[in-house]
This record gives structure tokens, sequence and C-alpha cells, in this order.
């Protein structure tokens, strides 16, 4: 529509306006295409009966495609410079609000009741700060939100870990950590030119369906994560000397052996190879060794 910021020249127009500089240390690139946004909302699945959540609107282009579909909107943007823009660019949109703060430090179970009672359901959607992509994911993740998709603009490189199988080079802990919660999937790449300025990484949108339980039965989160972290410490090194490393030492090491081998687990392969059922296997026959 006409008020839509998301073009090169109104974006321009709006940044001299305000004589506003971008700042590289907040990871402001802002999106200025409206292929790509569509791109992104259409991901989330979203409509009036539900709620969207963004992190850093910038001067709202995301948020205003944001706005035409969810029931209630909610922005959270750290540059106060921002925010005289974000009221100009968000006012025919009521049900959207701009928190003023950093993401990283916000209560959002306390922002969720504020702002989201009676939604049927929230997600997540943004175009990140790439210098925090990933404890903001993790922060989304561990903090059990109720949330439905999240569905962000990342580094391509950070994307495709998040979405690695086993087996393949990008596979490691975060995609362990992404999939334990998630069902992980890569929308589409973007070309550097839909942003002003341009980024000087490659990007990728990726949905990650948040799950209703894991895919795997765990007895305790947090070993299995320490687990899986062990396992890629060295990732030329085999499972069994990771482990060795982590978990045993110089006179118990046999022990691993056979307890390796009791759950079907070769010790020579690498922590790459291991699958998601695996790794939980691993870590339940490991505490009960008392590790
Ligand atoms: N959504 C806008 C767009 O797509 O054009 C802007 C995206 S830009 C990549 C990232 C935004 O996140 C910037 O507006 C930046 O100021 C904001 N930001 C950076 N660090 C933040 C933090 N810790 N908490 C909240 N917002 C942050």
């Amino acid at each position: 529509t006409a008020d839509d910021v998301a073009t090169p020249s109104k974006t321009k127009q709006i940044l001299k306006q305000h004589d506003l500089v971008l700042k590289k240390s907040l990871g402001q690139n802002f999106l200025i295409d409206q292929n790509i946004l569509s791109k992104i909302v259409s991901a989330a699945e979203l409509d009036k009966s539900r709620g969207a959540l963004e992190i850093g609107p910038g001067i709202g282009a995301l948020t205003q495609q944001l706005a035409k579909l969810a029931g209630r909107v909610v922005a959270v943007e750290i540059d106060q410079r921002l925010l005289p823009i974000l009221g100009e660019t968000l006012s025919p949109y009521p049900h959207a609000s701009v928190v003023h703060g950093d993401i990283l430090k916000t209560d959002l179970l306390v922002l969720f009741r504020q702002h989201f009672e009676g939604v049927d359901g929230v997600s997540v959607v943004a175009n990140l700060p790439y210098y925090i992509t990933t404890p903001i994911i993790m922060k989304l993740l561990e903090e059990k939100l109720p949330l439905e998709n999240i569905v962000v603009m990342i580094q391509k490189e950070v994307a495709d870990r998040m979405a690695a199988r086993p087996g393949t080079k990008d596979y490691g802990s975060l995609s362990i950590a992404v999939q334990f919660y998630c069902e992980a999937e890569l929308v589409t790449i973007v070309p550097r030119t839909v942003f002003v300025p341009q980024p000087n990484v490659d990007s990728a949108v990726i949905r990650l369906r948040v799950r209703k339980t894991p895919p795997v039965e765990v007895e305790d989160a947090d070993f299995f994560f320490a687990v899986v972290q062990s396992a890629f410490v060295q990732r030329r090194k085999t499972l069994y000397n990771n482990l060795a490393a982590r978990f045993f030492s110089k006179e118990n090491k046999a022990e691993l052996e056979a307890l390796l081998h009791g759950i079907g687990i070769d010790p020579s392969r690498r922590g790459e190879t291991l699958s998601m059922g695996e790794f939980a296997r691993l870590s339940t026959a490991l505490r009960a060794h008392g590790c």
C-alpha cells in the first residue's frame, strides 16, 4: 500500500528526513523489497486470531506487513532514535505496538502476559540483528515460550547449521539444540541487494516450527546438551576421544568403550554422524553410569 516504507526511495527518504545514520554495531540492515517481506510473513502463517512478536523493527518495513495480517503485533527495538519514525509508519495500525528495549534483557513471559492475552498463538517474525542471532534464538527456545513459529532472516551460514542433518559438515550442537525444540526448514535464500545498507554476508529465511514435545526422550535436558557439546569439542576426533576427555579419567576410560558398544554405537564414529536419537541414548547411558 501507499504507506509501505520498504522501497529503496521511501526508506532513503525517511532516513534523510530524520537525519538518521544507521549503526553497523546494531546490525541495522533494513529491508527494501516487498517480495521478500511477503515470503517472510506468509511463512509465519498469521491471521487475525494470532499475534506476532518482532525483534528489531527498524523503521517498520516488516512490522507494517505483520500488522496487515496479525491481530496483534509487538515489536521490541533497542534504538531509541527509531521510535518516533515507528510512531509514524505504524500510525495506521493501532494493534501494533513498539516496546523500547534490548530483546536479550526483556522478560518475555511478562511481555506475553501484557500484550498477547487472549491471542490464539504467537509467532516470532524478524529480520534479526546478526550480531546476536544465536543468543536470541536460544533465549526464545530455552524460555519455553508458547510460540507457534519462529520465522527469521539470519546469516545463511547460521541457517544452514540450524537445519543441518547428521553426517553433513554443518551439523553440530546448534543443529541439535534447534531441532530438539523445533522442526527447522529453510524458506528462501536472500540476495544482499534487498537491504540498505547491504550486509557483507549472505542471508536466508528459516522457519522453525516449535514442537509440542521433543522428538526424543531425555531425562535431563541440560545433561543431554552437555553430552552433545562434548561430542563436537574437537570435530576431527572420534566420539570416544571427545567423550573420554570430558567424562572419564585415564583409569576408567575402558568402561567408555564397553558403554558405547552396549548401546550399539561404534566408538570410532565422529560426533557429527550421530542422530538426535543416538545422542539421547548416549546421554541416558552416561547418566546411568554416573557421569
Ligand atoms: N526489521 C527491520 C527491517 O527488516 O528493515 C530492521 C532489521 S535490522 C536487520 C535489525 C534491527 O534490530 C535494527 O532496527 C536494530 O536497531 C535492532 N536491534 C539490534 N539489537 C537489538 C536488541 N538487542 N534488541 C532489540 N532490537 C535490536
